[in-house]
C-alpha cells in the first residue's frame, strides 16, 4: 500500500517533475538526487532564479527544486519540501490554483506572494525563515 500511495505522489505532478528535468538540462544544471527529491543548481539556474517577477534562491516544480547554489537549496530545503508535498496534494492543478490566488490577492491589493495560502503554509514550518 504505501509503495502504490508513493507512485501516487509521484505521478500526480509528474508533468511538473518532467518540464523541471528539461529545463534543468536546458540550463546545464548539476542534478543530485536528496531523499527522492531531484535538486538542480549551477550558474545559469541562479541566473534565472534572479531574474523571476519574485526573485528566488530557489523554486520548486513537482519533484525538481532549483537553486542559486548547493548552500540556497540547503537553506531553504524544509520551505521547498513544503512546496513538493503541495505538488504531491493538488498535481496539476497546483500551479494553476497557486497562480489564481496570486492574481486574486494582487487585485485585492494584497501581497499575491506573502499571503498566498500555499506560501503561508511553506513559511510557516521553514524555520531557516523565522530566524531570520
Ligand atoms: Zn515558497
Amino acid at each position: 500500500m504505501h509503495t502504490v500511495r508513493r507512485l501516487v505522489f509521484y505521478s500526480w505532478p509528474l508533468p511538473y517533475t518532467l518540464t523541471g528535468i528539461a529545463i534543468g538540462l536546458l540550463l546545464c544544471g548539476r542534478f543530485r538526487n536528496v531523499d527522492g527529491v531531484i535538486e538542480i543548481h549551477g550558474p545559469v539556474v541562479a541566473n534565472v532564479l534572479r531574474r523571476l517577477y519574485v526573485p528566488a534562491m530557489a523554486m520548486t516544480l513537482g519533484h525538481v527544486v532549483f537553486g542559486q547554489s548547493e548552500e540556497a537549496l540547503e537553506l531553504t530545503r524544509e520551505h521547498e519540501r513544503v512546496h513538493v508535498r503541495q505538488y504531491e496534494r493538488w498535481g496539476l492543478l497546483f500551479v494553476p490554483t497557486y497562480l489564481s490566488l496570486s492574481i486574486l490577492l494582487y487585485l485585492r491589493g494584497r501581497d499575491g506572494y506573502r499571503e498566498n495560502p500555499f506560501e503561508v503554509e511553506a513559511y510557516a514550518i521553514d524555520r531557516t525563515w523565522q530566524r531570520r
